[in-house]
């Protein structure tokens, strides 16, 4: 397997894991992408196209709760949701995905969900620590293998932290990428055995920010500074007025994406 096939690899697909037949999955309490599980998630779909984020995220939760979670970076979508989450299902387990590679201002963001919130979003940390891990690799991976990299510290994080679990809300919008674009609200995330549920899909990043100014969410100070998407600081940079809101990421390479939210995670099994 080489490092490009990570992005486009389930966690079934790898050799260590080995495939698992439904019945296994059913066994290990995972949701089964029946014929019937899909069909409805389409047409909850249609149906949630009009509804608002608040909405969709209701139904979320009484659809999948206890078995519904979110991930979050800490981005300025991310922290709409939270502050979205505070009010409808505060219990909703939360967590991020804590390569070692992010930001202090990242960070320092947690702490204030926390005090603005009550709601404590739980570190997910890979198993090596950074120094390990890069003296494992004879130096940081992310300059000459990012899927990888990737794959090591926040794929393989998802597929552990979300076991039990059967739905998982991301905070893409369509209007990020081309990528993004065809996201449905719900959909199946072959990836990750889960149902994914995008309630700002069909949000721009105006309704984004007014909702963030309106109700005073806490965002990243690292916005202010030309940051318009961020992840982990070596991938990271600022962006100049006209670029894309994501070129900042994996700049000057062909990367686009950690592999979370990969194209072909809602089609069908
Ligand atoms: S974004 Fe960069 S540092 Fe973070 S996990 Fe991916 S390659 Fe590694």
């Amino acid at each position: 397997m080489t490092a490009s096939d990570l992005n486009s690899t389930t966690w079934a697909d790898r050799p260590e894991a080995g495939p698992r037949t439904d019945q296994q999955a059913r066994a290990m309490d995972e949701l089964v992408a029946t014929p019937e599980l899909l069909a409805e998630l389409k047409a909850s779909s249609e149906r949630l196209e009009t509804a608002s984020p608040q909405e969709i995220l209701r139904w979320a939760v009484d659809r999948f709760a206890p078995r519904f979670t979110m991930a979050t970076a800490f981005g300025p979508e991310g922290m709409v949701l939270i502050h979205m989450l505070a009010e409808l299902a505060p219990e909703t387990p939360i967590f991020n995905l804590e390569t070692g590679y992010q930001f202090q201002e990242t960070l320092e963001l947690r702490d204030e969900v926390s005090r603005r919130y009550g709601l404590d979003v739980e570190l997910k940390r890979p198993e090596l620590t950074v120094e390990q891990y890069e003296a494992k690799h004879g130096g940081p991976l992310y300059k000459t293998n990012p899927d990888q990299c990737c794959f090591d510290r926040k794929i393989k994080l998802l597929h552990s932290a979300t076991v039990g679990m059967h739905a998982w809300t991301s905070a893409i919008r369509r209007d990020q990428s081309a990528d993004r674009a065809r996201a449905p609200i719900v959909g199946w995330d072959k990836k990750f055995k889960l149902v994914k549920v995008s309630p700002l899909a069909n949000w721009t990043k105006q309704d984004v920010w007014k909702m963030i100014t309106e109700q005073e969410i806490p965002y990243n100070p690292l916005h202010d500074q030309g940051y318009t998407s961020i992840g982990c600081w070596p991938c990271t940079r600022s962006v100049m007025f006209g670029e894309d809101e994501r070129a900042g990421r994996w700049s000057g390479t062909a990367k686009t994406e950690c592999g979370l939210h990969a194209l072909d995670d809602e089609s069908p099994e």
